[in-house]
């Protein structure tokens, strides 16, 4: 179990909190995947296809002995038995897994882009991902997400919805 991905949760089908939940406990019921962290919930507007609704967001981290692409597969079957269907680009969606990053690896085949190549434009992953691991070093950027806060547009798109419980939270709006 020696290494570590975070892992960003999106879902704005059904009961979208139920279902990363559900998510998170199917994830973590493999032997091989231990779940380290967890981020608030936060509620996001959508982007990209807008004429839909609201998102929940968040990122997990988890210790695993999966590769990365073992890890891609169990993402990606996780999301079929929760009723994933892919009909519109960056549409509607019960549950959407996307492996943000995997220890500090550069990986680039035909299923599998990791560093997630749109991180850094994205507040409904980096501030959930900030919250968690400020310091995080994406591979082949010389600055931790932290001191990529400022270049993120469309921030007051993304507000805490469920505080993890008993921690300070990172507050997006107003700062
Ligand atoms: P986006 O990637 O812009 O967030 P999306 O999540 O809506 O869009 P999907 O339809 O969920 O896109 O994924 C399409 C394919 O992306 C998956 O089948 C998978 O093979 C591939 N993919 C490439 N890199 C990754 C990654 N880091 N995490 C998850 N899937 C990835
Ligand atoms: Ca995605
Ligand atoms: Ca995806």
């Amino acid at each position: 179990m020696e290494n570590i991905a975070f892992i960003a949760l999106g879902s704005n089908l059904g009961n979208r909190y139920d279902t990363l939940i559900e998510a998170i406990k199917m994830l973590s019921s493999d032997p091989n995947i231990k779940l380290v962290n967890k981020s608030s919930v936060y509620e996001t507007d959508p982007v990209g296809y807008t004429d839909q609704d609201l998102f929940l967001n968040m990122v997990i981290e988890v210790r695993t002995g999966l590769s990365a692409n073992e890890l891609l597969e169990k993402c990606l079957a996780t999301e079929l038995a929760l009723g994933r269907k892919r009909e519109i680009k960056w549409g509607p969606r019960t549950i959407d897994l996307d492996i943000l990053t995997y220890n500090q690896e550069n990986i680039e085949t035909e299923n599998l882009t990791i560093p997630h190549p749109r991180i850094l434009e994205r507040a409904f992953v980096m501030i959930p991902l900030i919250e968690i691991k400020p310091d995080l070093l994406l591979a082949g950027n010389e600055k931790p997400v932290i001191q990529h806060l400022n270049e993120l547009p469309d921030k007051e798109g993304v507000r805490i919805w469920k505080r993890k419980s008993g921690e300070d939270v990172f507050e997006p709006i107003g700062s």
